[in-house]
C-alpha cells in the first residue's frame, strides 16, 4: 500500500513536471526571438498607420523643436538621457507596440520588454531594422549608442548584460518612445 502510494505520487510528480513544461512553452517570454521579430505586427493596434523604415523623415532643428516637447527634443535630437525611474513606460505591461516618439516608426513590441531594474524601459531585442548603432565615447569606456533609422533620433544604448536568449539589454529613454496599446487608444 505504501509502495503503491509512493509510485502514484512519483507518477504524478513526473506528469506535473511534464505538463508544467508544456505550460511554460506558451508565454511570450519563451517564444523564439525570431518568432517575436517576424510576428511583431500581430501586436499593432488596428488602424495604426505605421511608417516604413525606408521612408526617411528629415527635419531641421527648428522643425524638430516645434514637433517635440523640450524633453523629447533633448533626448532624441541632442542625445540627452532622462533621469532614471521617471518614465511611466517603466511600468507599462499592456500588449502593444512601442514607436519612436519622433517619427512613429515601430521599434519594439511589448513581448520584447523586460524589467531590468535600471529605471529605464528595457528590451532584449528590437523590431528588425528599426535602429542603427554607433560607438559613443562620452564616458571613458566606449558604449554602443543606437538611433532610429527613420528620423535619426537618439534612443539609448545597448549593453551585453541582458537576459537569455539574446543577452542584450536595449536601455531606452522612455521619452523617446510612444506606446500604442493593441486595443484602445494610446
Ligand atoms: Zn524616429
Amino acid at each position: 500500500m505504501e509502495r503503491r502510494g509512493f509510485l502514484q505520487s512519483a507518477a504524478l510528480a513526473v506528469f506535473g513536471a511534464l505538463s508544467g513544461r508544456d505550460a511554460f512553452a506558451q508565454p511570450a517570454a519563451t517564444k523564439s526571438v525570431d518568432e517575436l521579430q517576424k510576428n511583431w505586427k500581430l501586436l499593432l493596434a488596428e488602424g495604426f498607420k505605421a511608417p516604413l523604415p525606408t521612408e526617411p523623415l528629415k527635419l531641421s532643428k527648428d522643425e524638430w523643436r516645434k514637433r517635440l516637447d523640450a524633453q523629447q527634443f533633448q533626448v532624441l535630437r541632442e542625445e540627452g538621457t532622462e533621469r532614471a525611474g521617471t518614465s511611466p513606460l517603466n511600468a507599462e505591461k499592456r500588449a502593444g507596440v512601442y514607436v519612436c516618439a519622433g517619427c512613429d516608426l515601430p521599434v519594439y513590441t511589448s513581448d520584447m520588454k523586460y524589467e531590468s531594474g535600471t529605471g529605464w524601459p528595457s528590451f532584449f531585442t528590437t523590431i528588425p531594422g528599426a535602429f542603427a548603432k554607433k560607438t559613443d565615447y562620452k564616458l571613458l569606456l566606449p558604449r554602443t549608442e543606437y538611433h532610429c533609422v527613420r528620423c535619426g533620433g537618439h534612443h539609448g544604448h545597448v549593453f551585453e548584460d541582458g537576459p537569455k536568449p539574446t543577452g542584450q539589454r536595449w536601455c531606452n529613454n522612455g521619452v523617446a518612445l510612444k506606446f500604442i496599446p493593441k486595443t484602445g487608444k494610446a
